[in-house]
């Protein structure tokens, strides 16, 4: 895959915000796009089609991953979840940064595959907090809670292989934080090659004429 712009992933325990944070970060900067989903799961209220996700069926789910249409996808509670890989790879190829929210499974096999790719971990400030933040959104059952908070304690063993850990104590600095972050892997030097070669074929000119 062509790699004008960054791939980046942000992932994070249910309830950490990574939502409201990615979305803001996108809406503020026109060079990252965010890639939409593809999932089996129900809408819920105050999503869209399009916007949150692609709702598909299970059958339509299981036709893309055999035409090769998604580039990670993986099974989170009883719903499969996927990313499109056309618009990413088309994304990338125009120079535009992309921004995937997805879990860790999907984030781990396009790190193998695609390993300038940087990933974001995003995390509430504690656990008790955590628990706070799913409880008061008032979204899930009791049952649902606990297993959102039995998966995080899997989730947390990966945050070890991420690049960057992000601790959302206040949704401003987050979003100030992920916008350092890109800001940062853009100037990274490796990823400047065809500046650094043009300044040094002009400064070999300049002493050419000299
Ligand atoms: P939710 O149902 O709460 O919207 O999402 C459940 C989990 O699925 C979240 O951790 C979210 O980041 C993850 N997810 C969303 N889209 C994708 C995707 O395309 N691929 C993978 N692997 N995970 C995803």
């Amino acid at each position: 895959m062509a790699d004008k712009g960054v791939l980046f992933i942000v992932s994070g325990f249910a309830g950490a915000g990574k939502g409201t944070v990615t979305k803001q970060v996108v809406k503020e900067d026109e060079n990252i796009k965010l890639s939409i989903s593809a999932t089996t799961r129900d809408m819920r209220k105050g999503e869209a089609e399009g916007v949150d996700y692609f709702y598909i069926t299970k059958e339509e789910f299981e036709q893309k991953i055999k035409n090769r249409e998604l580039l990670e996808y993986a099974k989170y509670g009883d719903n499969y979840y996927g990313t499109p890989r056309d618009y990413v790879k088309k994304m990338l190829e125009e120079g535009k940064d992309v921004l995937l929210e997805i879990e860790v499974l999907g984030a781990a096999k396009i790190k193998a595959s695609l390993p300038k790719t940087v990933r974001i971990f995003v995390t509430p400030p504690s656990a008790k907090e955590l628990k706070n933040r799913l409880v008061s959104r008032g979204r899930d059952s009791a049952e649902d809670i606990e297993k959102r908070l039995n998966r995080a304690v899997d989730e947390a063993e990966d945050i070890d292989d991420y690049d960057y850990l992000l601790i959302n104590d206040s949704i401003e600095q987050c979003v100030k934080d992920l916008h350092s972050i890109i800001e940062a892997e853009r100037m990274k030097v490796k990823r400047q090659l065809p500046f650094i070669s043009r300044i040094k074929k002009e400064l070999a000119e300049l002493n050419e004429e000299e």
